[in-house]
């Protein structure tokens, strides 16, 4: 499977599950219901929304290939975070997820946005 194949913004191969996670996504997006980490880094360009058939992830992307994830749970509204990875070790999540990662290692991501360490998740998840 090439890239083109597994990443898809095609509606027509989104099932129902990933078409409610979909809507759930442009709420938040639409209601500004997003982190701070999103607000700095987030593009206000070529948002879509995209669908992952390998990992099952639905995403919004900008521009500049930010990716963002709905990280609510069930029954609050829907809260976009931004998906981080990093390219030199692979090394990927929520900013959630990284900061409430006890076995985190990657220095990369904390260099690239400083902010998740000085006043994201990752500070208050930490103390
Ligand atoms: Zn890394």
């Amino acid at each position: 499977m090439t890239m083109e194949e597994t990443i898809t913004s095609d509606l027509s191969q989104f099932g129902g599950r990933e078409i409610e996670e979909q809507r759930q996504i442009l709420k938040a997006y639409y209601n500004g219901n997003v982190s701070q980490m999103f607000k700095d880094y987030f593009y206000d360009e070529k948002v879509e929304v995209m669908f992952n058939k390998m990992s099952g992830y639905v995403f919004l992307t900008d521009s500049e290939f930010n990716s963002a994830m709905n990280v609510s749970q069930d029954d609050q509204e829907p809260f976009l975070e931004l998906h981080l990875n990093c390219s030199e070790c692979g090394y990927e999540g929520t900013e959630t997820e990284i900061a409430e990662d006890e076995n985190y290692r990657c220095e990369h991501i904390l260099e690239q946005y400083p902010d998740l360490k000085e006043n994201g998740s990752f500070v208050k998840a930490k103390k």
